[in-house]
């Protein structure tokens, strides 16, 4: 049987960051090197089956639909490949979590996507990319992964689950409550859960909802906190909203004058749903709610969720 290929598609971020000066680990440019160059200075990857890809070269804070789009179709046509083993996608870490969960509610893919990324730009005197990039191949390699995942400093995360916990450290993410899937240690992949599991059917339905549209319904996200009133939401109704995640305070409590707002947006036809801004936790239901909660997804997932439903 001929050895299967690994296909990495890059997207840009600090993983293919470029500084002036090698000791600088925060004032550098994201997206600067390419993804074939980036594995070509990786001697433990030489001699792999891999294929690159660019499918897009940006700093991942200035992530767009269109390349959301783009990306879940290249993603779409490799997998469906039979000489394919696994994807590794490079990606920044800024919004991975999102992007991750993007990918996992259109492919729910049976074989593994692996996003790769790096805290620290490549031309860092100790770049953590390299590693990452080594460790996202062999998630990608090993037999019985499936599902979106992401990558970063030995740890595999799930896209329900990863989120960016840090602003500087090297191991920059977090699984809250559930934890790592596993980890990877000298190219050995250890489980501790299952691999992401996804609805195919209603990934391929979304796929084709993507597909169709060139605009991601407009879903906004407001923030409820001390002081805090229904001006922004008054504002994004007139601005013709379809959608509004109210990131709450603790268990998806709401300040009352934003409540009213939100409140009022629902009755005029807006769907509103409520996640908590805490780092850890979800909106457990209590009886008197009258607004939907998330079911455990973060503010920036739920809104990726709520559009994708308004797609359908
Ligand atoms: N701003 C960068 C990005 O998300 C940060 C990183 O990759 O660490 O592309």
């Amino acid at each position: 049987m001929s050895v299967k290929k690994i296909v990495v598609l890059g997207t840009g971020g600090t993983i293919a960051g470029t500084a002036s000066s090698a000791d600088d680990n925060v004032g550098y440019t994201a997206a600067q090197v390419g993804v074939a160059q980036l594995l070509a200075a990786i001697p433990a990857l030489q001699g792999l089956p891999l294929h690159t890809e660019q499918v897009a070269q940006l700093d991942s804070k200035d992530m767009t639909f269109e390349v959301w789009r783009l990306l879940a179709a290249r993603c779409a046509h490799w997998l469906a490949q039979d000489d394919v083993q696994g994807l590794v996608i490079t990606h920044g870490t800024d919004t991975l979590e999102e992007t991750a969960f993007f990918l996992q509610a259109v492919l729910a893919p049976a074989k593994p996507v692996v996003l790769a990324c790096a805290m620290r730009p490549s031309t860092a005197i100790a770049p953590d990319g390299p590693q990452n990039l080594i460790d996202a191949v062999n998630v990608a390699l090993c037999a019985p992964a499936r599902g979106v995942v992401a990558v970063c400093a030995g740890v595999i995360h799930g896209a329900a689950d990863v989120q960016k916990v840090h602003t500087y450290r090297l191991d920059a993410f977090g699984s809250g409550d559930a934890g790592p899937i596993g980890y990877v240690e000298e190219g050995a992949v250890r489980l501790l859960r299952a691999w992401p599991q996804g609805d195919v059917q209603a990934a391929g339905r979304a796929l084709a909802a993507v597909a169709r549209v060139t605009a991601m319904p407009p879903v906004e996200i407001v923030m409820s906190h001390a002081a805090a009133t229904g001006a922004v939401v008054r504002a994004l109704v007139a601005l013709g909203v379809r959608g509004i995640v109210v990131a709450a305070t603790g268990n998806g409590t709401v300040h009352t004058e934003l409540r009213e707002a939100l409140r009022q947006a629902r009755a005029a036809g807006v769907r509103v749903v409520r996640a908590t801004r805490c780092a850890n936790g979800r909106v457990l239901p209590a009886a008197a709610d009258d607004l939907p909660h998330s079911a455990g997804l973060s503010p920036v997932k739920a809104r990726i969720a709520l559009a994708l439903e308004l797609m359908d």
